[in-house]
């Protein structure tokens, strides 16, 4: 008995100096020799006041503000993050590629999106809209879009919900993302462009547009930002869990949606209940 129990106790004591030698070597991967680690979140680079890549290669956004809170909870610096764009479309496989962490990109709670990956969350209540021309009269509800021209994004509940429900006649054009929509509003190759309000509300606002687009103001859907992990790392969903109850306790998550949705003059819904199983 007793030597069973030493060898038992010797292969555990063995098991964890090669688990703690594994770990060290991994904590080296991707290290760029600033001593720290790094953490790599995926956010959208075209979506102003959610999640932007500036022109002078600053990352600004809610989207932002929130991953960057979270990544401190988890132990990482600002200075320790890498800015991975995530496109609609990709989202799925690159969490299960491993390619990011986390992702943090106006990215909608789906059941579909379950089977593939798991959300923490949720922290943000946004609705699909739509954003037209300022004069545009014709379209004041879902159905006008059956005869019109639409622009949305590959691989978003924005464009399957048109699809499903919205106005399955639509013509529907779907590009890589909604930044790239903005052109054919202007230019009146399509007559709107539909996602979130959060998302249109930006673009709106930008110096650029002034005076030229506007939301409908529809609340066509309810999407629920969660942030993405890997399928089945409980952990991590549980530690970011965990990081978005204290955000929204110690008054960061208002401070976040203030400071990037009030000059955009969106009325943005109060913080949801986090889903905590
Ligand atoms: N929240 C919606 C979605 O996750 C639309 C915005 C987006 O494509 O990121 O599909």
């Amino acid at each position: 008995m007793k030597l069973r129990a030493r060898k038992a106790t010797a292969a555990i004591a063995s098991v964890l100096t090669l688990s703690l030698a594994a770990t060290a070597c991994g904590s080296d991967d991707g290290d760029s020799g600033s001593g720290g680690d790094k953490i790599v979140i995926g956010i959208k680079f075209d979506q102003p006041g959610v999640g932007l890549k500036t022109k002078d290669g600053k990352y600004t956004g809610f989207d932002v503000d929130v991953a960057t809170y979270v990544a401190k909870e988890l132990g990482y610096d600002a200075k320790d993050i890498e800015w991975k764009q995530t496109p609609s479309a990709q989202r799925e496989t690159m969490l299960a590629n491993g390619d990011v962490e986390f992702i943090t990109a106006s990215y909608s709670i789906t059941d579909k999106r379950k089977e593939k990956v798991d959300f923490a969350g949720p922290y943000f209540l946004a609705h699909q809209d739509l954003l037209i021309r300022n004069d545009e009269t014709g379209i004041t509800k879902a159905e006008d879009l059956n005869s019109k021209k639409l622009c949305s994004v590959t691989g978003s509940t924005s464009a399957q919900n048109v699809k499903d429900e919205l106005a399955p006649k639509a013509d529907l054009q779907t590009l890589g993302g909604y930044s790239e929509c903005l052109t054919g509003l202007e230019n009146k190759s399509v007559d709107a462009l539909t996602t979130d309000d959060a998302i249109l509300a930006g673009y709106a606002s930008q110096p650029e547009h002034q005076g030229k687009f506007k939301l409908a103001g529809l609340k066509l859907s309810d999407e629920n930002y969660g942030i993405g992990v890997k399928k089945g790392n409980s952990d991590l969903k549980g530690k970011i869990n965990k990081a978005l109850e204290k955000m929204k306790s110690d008054g960061s998550w208002e401070k976040f949606v203030q400071a990037n949705f009030s000059k955009a003059n969106y009325k943005y819904e109060p913080a949801p209940a986090i889903d905590a199983s």
